[in-house]
């Protein structure tokens, strides 16, 4: 009897090997093949427009009174100067003084219009950071092929890219197939009220965008373990933010004779369940569609474990576990970030607050959260609310099969050579989630080549990034159909 058992098992476990090599070399890539077009000589004009973007001081300083509109007023004088056929040939629009949108009407009217986006705002360099910089960071400095400075990559190469190809498009007399939006926001670092006023124009305008493309994942040499060529992230959803307070009252008192339990104990107790009990952990369909589009490119491991997620869905999901970036890929994470009680050594305070940062799946809603987050603290004395300084539900997700995709899909591969491509989720925001009722083809890439310093020290991008990225959009406004 034992020796049948182990006759069985050893036969059910060759079975299991051979379907897991069979999965593992049956599967063939996905990728779609476009031959890449060289891209033209790099402009010392346009070098020099670049470096001018980044010497204008357009900062979002998280407070908006603190805004100087000196400097935004001064960014649009400048792009008016420097991009003279496309001030001639699009209708512009400016919104809440400092948000612009432009239209570049298109040949066929039939066709859904397409939006390109970036953002003209920057974050502020951190006191303390100020002189851990090699370079001035408003400066605009070139140095080792790279062009350094405070929004090079965070976002105005976009910005700025977008502009040099319209104006060189126009310069050659081209008009596109589609209606080419522009719109670029002033304060995407602090929430996007440009961008919201932008939806709201837009929606005011009837406009039913086929692609809305904004700033997002970039392409990476190094960043995907195992892949061996560049990978073109291109997100096609990002996560929710949502920041709670919770608070507790019980009065306090002497700390020479201090209760079984103080507002501090209890407030500690539910963050520590909290951070025991995470948000289980997920595969949405930007994850499962990086797995499918970039599993048949990896090496072979990677690669089996990628063609048999059925299997080493456990395994995929705790290495990405092991990781800060790779953890929020796959759950709604939580993060406590201040912390507010107390004010003297020998008095129990009453009151203890704390206020933590969620980021949401897409799939998990804002009040699904809370529920969950209720249910693991399981102590009514602890009052959940919401901040309503900055609240958004994840965005949709934008199919791998829409136009808009497989557009920026195509592009990619006519940029960039030998690169492969997949979904992305964005763990960070963009301006693009407030453009969801305009579009169901929103895409969140910037075409750039491993940015370095993003909200950081040394921010800069390689001069071949800006070079490719003004050919990436050359070639989709043109290639629009
Ligand atoms: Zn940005």
């Amino acid at each position: 009897m034992l020796k049948r058992i182990l006759v069985f098992l050893a036969a059910a476990i060759v079975l299991l090997f051979a379907v897991i090599l069979f999965n593992t070399f049956r599967v063939q890539s996905i990728q779609s093949n476009y031959a890449t077009n060289p891209a033209p000589v790099l402009s010392q004009e346009s070098v020099q427009h670049f470096q001018q973007a980044i010497r204008i001081k357009t900062i979002s300083f998280g407070d908006s009174s603190k805004l100087d509109s000196s400097a935004f007023l001064g960014f649009q004088r400048w792009l008016v100067k420097t991009y003279p056929l496309t001030h001639a040939n699009l209708t512009k629009v400016v919104l809440k003084k400092y948000a612009l949108v432009y239209k570049w009407e298109g040949k066929n009217l039939q066709t859904k219009p397409v939006v390109l986006m970036a953002h003209q705002d920057v974050v502020p360099i951190e006191e303390a950071t100020k002189s851990m910089w090699h370079v001035d960071p408003f400066a605009g400095e070139i140095k080792d092929d790279f062009i350094w400075g405070r929004g090079t990559t965070d976002d105005k190469i976009n910005l700025v890219s977008i502009f040099e190809a319209v104006e060189k498009l126009l310069k050659g007399g081209f008009k596109p197939q589609r209606t080419v939006y522009l719109a670029f926001g002033h304060d995407e670092e602090m929430g996007g009220t440009g961008a919201k006023a932008i939806a709201a124009y837009l929606k005011s305008q009837n406009v039913e965008a086929e692609m809305v493309l904004d700033e997002g994942g970039i392409i990476t040499k190094n960043k995907v373990p195992g892949m061996k060529r560049p990978a073109a992230l291109i997100g096609t959803s990002e996560k929710g933010y949502l920041s709670l307070e919770l608070s507790v009252e019980k009065s306090g008192g002497h700390s020479s004779m201090p209760e079984k339990e103080t507002a501090i104990d209890i407030l500690s107790r539910a963050i520590v369940k909290l951070k025991d009990n995470p948000f289980e952990p997920k595969l949405t369909p930007p994850m499962l569609g990086f797995i499918e589009y970039l599993g048949p490119e990896m090496p072979f491991v990677q690669k089996m474990a990628f063609t048999n997620i059925w299997l080493f869905k456990p395994m995929v999901i705790s290495i990405y576990e092991s990781s800060a970036g790779g953890n929020a890929m796959i759950r709604t994470t939580f993060a406590p970030t201040i912390f507010q009680t107390g004010f003297k050594d020998n008095v129990v305070p009453t009151v203890a607050k704390v206020t933590v940062n969620l980021r949401l799946l897409p799939g998990d809603s804002s009040s699904q959260v809370i529920e969950k987050l209720k249910q693991v603290i399981g102590d009514e004395r602890i009052k959940v609310e919401r901040l309503s300084s900055f609240v958004s539900e994840a965005t949709g997700v934008t199919p791998t099969s829409s136009y808009a995709y497989k557009k920026v899909d195509e592009i990619v591969k006519k940029t960039f050579s030998n690169t492969v491509s997949s979904p992305f989720l964005m763990i960070g925001g963009t301006d693009s989630r407030h453009l969801e009722g305009i579009s169901k083809g929103i895409i969140k890439f910037s075409p750039m080549i491993d940015p370095i310093g993003f909200h950081g020290i040394d921010e800069r991008v390689s001069l071949e990034s800006y070079q490719l990225a003004q050919w990436f959009y050359e070639q989709l406004i043109s290639g629009l159909d």
